[in-house]
């Protein structure tokens, strides 16, 4: 079945224009112009992919990119129109998978598309590939097959990019991940902002299953490296 996406853009002109490469790209396209939309057009289904546009009439695309994390387990492409990293930024802290800055050539729309479904796809397998195993770590259990956290017992609301990013890390305690490593892995590409892109990530998950203490508990920060995830014991 092909994937299908949902965009999220109240301009017609680069709606119609989004649609019609992700169309030719093999999607199957909802669209919506402006949050209220989007969530009508989530109900019916939840889709492989959101294209969401940061600048909508009436809720902005940060906050809708908020609430879909809150209800969905969908990957959300952003669009910004400007180019300052603090907004970039913005976007990953509310959860969004990656960004695009306008104007952006179609190619690299199609790239990044691309990168999210084959993550997507390879976090699919990992689960369909390890259908029993769930890992334990301290009081953290991360099971690949529900794509489900647990910490003392409690759920832990985590988004897919969030899920996989503590999963590459507890899959292999000790061992200690270059940013960039992480990125390729994690995303399927590296990209020069990728370093803040990792760690805005990391700060988001630091806030959920509560590791927030001066030496975290979970993942450690290696300086001018990367992350590790804590060995039972160190
Ligand atoms: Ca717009």
């Amino acid at each position: 079945m092909a994937p299908e996406g949902l965009v999220v853009e109240d301009e017609p002109d680069i709606r119609a224009l989004i649609v019609h490469h992700l169309t030719k790209d093999g999607f199957r396209c909802r669209t919506a112009a402006d949050g209220a939309e989007a969530f009508a057009r989530l109900r019916a289904g939840t889709p492989d992919l959101v294209v969401l546009d940061l600048m909508l009439p009436g809720m902005d695309g940060l906050e809708v990119c908020r609430e879909i994390q809150k209800r969905d387990w969908v990957p959300v492409l952003m669009l910004t129109a400007r180019t300052g990293e603090t907004d970039k930024i913005a976007g990953f802290a509310v959860g969004a998978d990656d960004y695009l800055t306008k104007p952006f050539s179609l190619r690299e729309l199609a790239a990044r598309v691309r990168a999210i479904l084959r993550r997507m796809e390879r976090a699919g397998a990992l689960g369909a590939a390890t259908p029993d195993v769930a890992l334990t770590r301290f009081d953290l259990v991360i099971d690949p097959s529900r794509r489900r956290v647990q910490q003392a017992g409690a759920d832990v609301a985590l988004t897919p990019l969030e899920f996989e990013i503590l999963l590459a890390l507890a899959q292999a305690p000790g061992v200690v991940f270059a940013r960039e490593q992480l990125m390729e892995r994690v995303w399927g590409y590296r990209d020069h902002a990728g370093g803040r892109v990792v760690d805005s990530h990391v700060a988001r998950i630091r806030r959920k299953p509560r590791d927030e203490a001066a030496e975290p508990r979970y993942i450690r920060t290696v300086h001018w490296v990367g992350y590790t995830f804590r060995e039972a014991g160190a």
